[in-house]
């Protein structure tokens, strides 16, 4: 497969980077192609602003959708952001790795997010009607790749149980693996995430290393979270609610978007390359 890392952290020698260099080896091993987009090292402009649109006329009042799909349309976005929606195209899995930071992405890789899916890239694709609400949550233009986050936190992993102070981790990670990665099309595959690594030794390194190390040589097969695709039927429309009577008895929030157990379907997955 082509493997798409893309790394968020500011320091080589970090955890973060040695967690990385061992994902990479490992990819490698596998015989997998494997590129790597290292926001920090490439200095990532994080920030959308007027720059991103060169083909914007002077003066002319700043819609970020609109610009963005106009300069998408017309070949015109800059380069930066160019290369790596090409790199997300050549890629069969996507890898985002950062350090959990208030709860959620550091804003370098936020900002990657925000510049690279283009409207008519990663939104705004399919028809847009009150029958269909685009090719998306499961369908779109990255559609049969994989994605998955690797992610380190300070807390306990009780921290982030299901009555843990902090909320569970899939609802953390709710608005990137469904709302950034499943929108577009990935299948999410589940995160690998580790916890309590401020004060990690050497043998709680090899520990990760090693588990870090299981889960890349599985990343081709390992089955994604069956999140419900929004046009596979179980969504009225366009009001886009779930329909009565699917989803585990009590579910509510985030957990009702997963396929349930008894709703009389398979679980719904994109298929892998
Ligand atoms: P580093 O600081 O580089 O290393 C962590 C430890 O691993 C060090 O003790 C280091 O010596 C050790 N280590 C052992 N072996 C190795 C090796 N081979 N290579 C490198 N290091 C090794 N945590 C939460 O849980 N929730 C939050 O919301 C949250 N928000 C934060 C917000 C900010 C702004 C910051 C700075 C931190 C936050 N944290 C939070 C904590 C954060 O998630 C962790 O500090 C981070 O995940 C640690 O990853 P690192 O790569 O920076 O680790």
């Amino acid at each position: 497969m082509n493997v798409l890392l893309v790394f968020a952290h500011p320091e080589p020698r970090s955890l973060n980077g040695s967690l990385r260099d061992a994902a990479l080896d490992e990819l490698r091993r596998q015989g997998h192609a494997v590129r790597v987009s290292d926001l920090y090292a490439m200095g990532w402009k994080a920030a959308v602003d007027r720059s991103d649109f060169p083909s914007l006329p002077a003066g002319g009042r700043l819609g970020v959708a609109a610009a963005s799909g106009q300069a998408f349309a017309a070949g015109a976005l800059t380069d930066d952001v160019g290369s790596e929606q090409e790199a997300l195209l050549w890629a069969d899995a996507v890898i985002l790795q950062f350090p959990l930071w208030w709860y959620s992405m550091p804003a370098i890789l936020k900002g990657w997010v925000d510049r690279v899916y283009a409207h008519g890239f990663a939104y705004g694709v399919g028809e847009h009607s009150d029958r269909h609400w685009g090719d998306r949550f499961g369908e779109g233009r990255l559609a049969g790749k994989r994605a998955m986050l690797v992610v380190t936190a300070g807390g306990w992993d009780s921290h982030y149980g299901p009555r843990g102070i902090n909320g569970p981790i899939e609802d953390l990670l709710f608005p990137i693996q469904h709302g950034i990665l499943f929108y577009p099309g990935f299948s999410v595959l589940p995160p690998f995430v580790a916890y309590r690594v401020d004060r990690l030794d050497a043998a709680g390194f090899d520990r990760l290393e090693t588990d870090l190390r299981a889960r890349m040589r599985d990343l081709a097969t390992t089955p994604p979270i069956p999140y419900r695709r929004q046009n596979g039927g179980d969504y009225a429309v366009p009001s886009l609610t779930l329909r009565p009577g699917l989803g585990a008895p009590g579910a509510a929030g985030f957990a009702l978007h997963r396929d349930a157990p008894g709703d009389g379907r398979p679980a719904q997955e994109t298929s892998a390359p």
